[in-house]
């Protein structure tokens, strides 16, 4: 039997007993019970090539920060109601407060997890997002995740902990490289001396030297973000520090993104102006909304964008969709961010299934794997095999285009797909 009977008919099995269609409507809460299945197993095995779109603040294992959080003398968690400073079950190091001195409502981690034991399973369950949490005033729900885990994983020691398991997790899940979302953080040492970007990406450098000891193929690309719905001025400081480390760091720094919700009243035409003389590879989220007005992966098209960060309302738009096949422009798909998001509550009709059969340049991506509390590209790519009738060949594909102008890595790739089917 080949790869493509054993894994189609392991999938009928798994639907057939899926009587509640929870794989479709609640991909994230069916995942338990995938995980103990043969076809599971299977696609962790699998080869993935490279993970196209991640964001770095929001792609690390939340139980082992936690375990790096609570073993550190110097963490504290903000237990009081939210403040317009403070999120509840923030975490920081004493290093993050102005001359290291802790300001009141803030507890020492350790002994208030020792008070309470569920304090763990609190924090992580705010550092988490489910499908329960869609509605309307979803991302600024969202984008107050990010501040609870802000103020300790830029602890250089820390960060230098959790992003060494990242990548060394990326590569034993099959991963051969990873293109990071990056916005500006402040990186600092546990003495309160903050770093520069600079500094980040030489920290970040060390870290990958040393899982290349071990996977000697993974490289890390960064895209450098900035945010959706600022005013258009703001944007130039960010593109013209995006010039100067392309040019410093040219074996890591591959574009500039705008992230963030893309209803926020401020489309791409707008920001075009300021993009259009960019001189840095623009590599734009764009089409991740319901709106139907919504043409920002046209006003990207525009730009001479090569790839898309989802792409997700490009099927309202036959004639864009005309556009990106022509020049063969990558989407980077993400389900189940799609679905956690809220934008494809029904994933069995999120529109990249006819992107990958109308043979469009399609990539499968998990966006913010940390948040979602799904694995880096397996539980993405399982999502989108068993939700949108793909074959293997469909898969193979997906994993190949992530590996487009890098003769080696796919080459590397052919032949651990051949090891993974014989
Ligand atoms: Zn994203």
């Amino acid at each position: 039997m080949d790869i493509e009977q054993i894994t189609g008919r392991m999938r009928q099995e798994i639907l057939q007993a899926d009587r509640e269609n929870l794989i479709s409507n609640d991909f994230v809460k069916a995942l338990p019970a995938l995980r103990t299945t043969g076809l599971y197993r299977i696609f962790k095995a699998m080869p993935k090539g490279r993970l196209m779109h991640c964001h770095i603040e929001a792609s690390f294992d939340v139980h082992y920060m936690l375990s790096l959080a609570i073993a550190c003398d110097d963490v504290y968690v903000f237990l009081q109601n939210e403040t317009p400073e403070y999120r509840y079950c923030q975490l920081a190091h004493r290093g993050w407060f102005e001359d290291g001195v802790v300001p009141a409502g803030w507890e020492h981690l350790r002994c208030a997890v020792a008070a309470d034991p569920a304090l763990k399973d609190e924090i992580y369950r705010m550092c988490t997002s489910g499908k329960e949490n869609i509605d309307e005033d979803i991302w600024p729900k969202f984008e107050a995740i990010f501040d609870r885990f802000k103020a300790i994983n830029n602890c250089r020691p820390i960060f230098e902990k959790l992003y060494y398991k990242v990548f060394m997790d990326m590569a034993a899940e099959g991963i051969l490289g990873v293109d990071l979302r990056y916005i500006s953080q402040t990186i600092f040492e546990p003495d309160g001396r903050r770093l520069s970007d600079d500094d980040y990406v030489n920290i970040l450098k060390g870290i990958v030297s040393k899982v290349q000891q071990t996977y000697p193929y993974f490289h890390v690309n960064i895209i450098y973000s900035y945010y959706k719905g600022v005013p258009a001025e703001t944007v130039l400081p960010r593109l013209e520090y995006a010039r100067h480390l392309q040019q410093k760091y040219p074996d890591m720094f591959i574009g500039f993104d705008m992230v963030g919700g893309e209803d926020c009243g401020k489309d791409l035409a707008y920001y075009s102006p300021v993009l259009r003389d960019a001189s840095v590879p623009i590599i734009m989220h764009a089409g991740e909304t319901l709106d139907p007005d919504n043409r920002n992966i046209e006003h990207a098209l525009d730009l001479g964008i090569r790839r898309l960060g989802h792409g997700f309302n490009l099927y309202r738009f036959p004639d864009v969709e005309k556009r990106v096949k022509a020049a063969n422009v990558m989407l980077e798909v993400c389900p189940i961010s799609n679905q956690l998001l809220g934008y494809s509550p029904d994933l069995g009709r999120h529109p990249a299934a006819g992107y990958i059969k109308r043979g469009l340049n399609v990539t499968i991506n998990s966006d913010d794997c940390a948040i979602f509390d799904t694995a880096y590209i397996t539980d993405d790519l399982l999502a989108a095999y068993l939700c949108w009738d793909l074959s293997m060949a469909d898969i193979r594909r997906c994993l190949e285009n992530s590996l487009q102008g890098d003769a080696s890595l796919l080459d590397l790739f052919h032949d651990q797909w051949k090891s993974f089917t014989e």
